[in-house]
């Protein structure tokens, strides 16, 4: 497991990776990101829905990006769009849409599939290739990347060297939470910059908050949608007070209560259906409480630390 620090508190904390007090962190601004993917992406469904039926899929994207498209032009802000290349291939359009808005383009992978199951050979070839047919498309470079399902975990982040390798800057994939299926709880909890022998990569973890000696998750996704709307409030001035930029992602089907219906576990129908009718609704609220931008307008760079983590 990551090697982090010689000097743990009790809590679990350590002193050197502690986030630096909230005066530096003024006039940092809140990320809101999107991973770009349709309701048959999602990794609940894998074992139900294969690569080969995608295209057989009726697709849901486009209408869903566009919705969040409307309100962030509504509410005047930029936002960071993750694209999976499947999707930007079919999607151009879409694409030329959401850069003409003035948002961020990146990537989240070609293929949808979880980083530690491929080899570094593999991941190279789908981010590669995925990067290719965003920038395409969308007529402007592309700089950052977030993994399928927060697939960079301890056992998986030679992905970073790839990605740095590949010409990326930044990365946002990893989770310092436990999780069935991603997390490296004792990572950095704040924007820190990783070294590879193909250069250093800027790593923005998804947000947490501590509670009970715990990290907890906040702010994106199913806890966004499955929590109450007071965890998410709580949870994100927690984070803050900490000096911890927001750091919050929403997919374009989660706000599509209508969507068809996939045959799956119970616990992965319950994890993607529950709440789709609330996102929309918690999301303005959010956007609407706090400042919230694209990576790239975000000024974190600001904050970025050196830390001395290996996994
Ligand atoms: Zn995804």
């Amino acid at each position: 497991m990551a090697e982090i620090s010689r000097s743990q508190h009790a809590d679990g904390n350590s002193a050197a990776l502690a986030p630096r007090p909230v005066a530096s962190a003024q006039g940092i601004r809140n990320v809101i990101s999107v991973d770009v993917e349709d309701y048959f992406h999602a990794e609940s469904f894998a074992d139900v829905v294969q690569r080969s039926d995608w295209e057989g899929c009726s697709s849901r994207v486009e209408a869903n990006t566009r919705r969040l498209l409307d309100l962030f032009a509504q509410l005047k802000v930029h936002a960071t769009f993750f694209v999976l290349g499947w999707v930007g291939e079919r999607h151009p359009e879409l694409l030329r849409q959401i850069a003409a808005g003035g948002h961020e383009l990146a990537c989240h992978s070609y293929w949808h599939r979880l980083i530690y199951q491929l080899s570094p050979a593999e991941f190279r070839e789908d981010t590669r290739k995925a990067k290719e047919v965003i920038e395409q498309a969308a007529g402007q470079g592309v700089c950052g990347y977030r993994a399928p399902t927060y697939s960079i975990v301890s056992n998986s982040l030679w992905a970073l060297e790839v990605l740095a390798d590949l010409g990326f800057t930044y990365d946002s994939s990893i989770f310092p939470i436990h999780h069935d299926r991603y997390g490296i709880p004792d990572a950095p909890r704040f924007p820190f910059r990783f070294s590879t022998p193909s250069g250093s990569i800027v790593e923005y973890p998804i947000t947490t908050f501590r509670m009970g000696g715990h990290n907890l998750p906040v702010a994106g996704g199913g806890y966004l949608r499955l929590l109450p709307w007071s965890y998410t409030r709580i949870g994100m001035r927690r984070a803050q007070r900490e000096g911890l930029p927001v750091i919050a992602y929403v997919h374009p089907w989660e706000i599509d209560p209508d969507q068809p219906r996939l045959p799956g576990r119970l616990i992965s129908r319950l994890r993607h259906y529950t709440n789709l009718g609330k996102v929309h609704g918690r999301l303005t609220k959010m956007l609407r409480g706090e400042t919230f931008t694209s990576f790239r307008e975000s000024g974190l760079a600001q904050i970025v630390q050196e830390v001395d983590f290996h996994g």
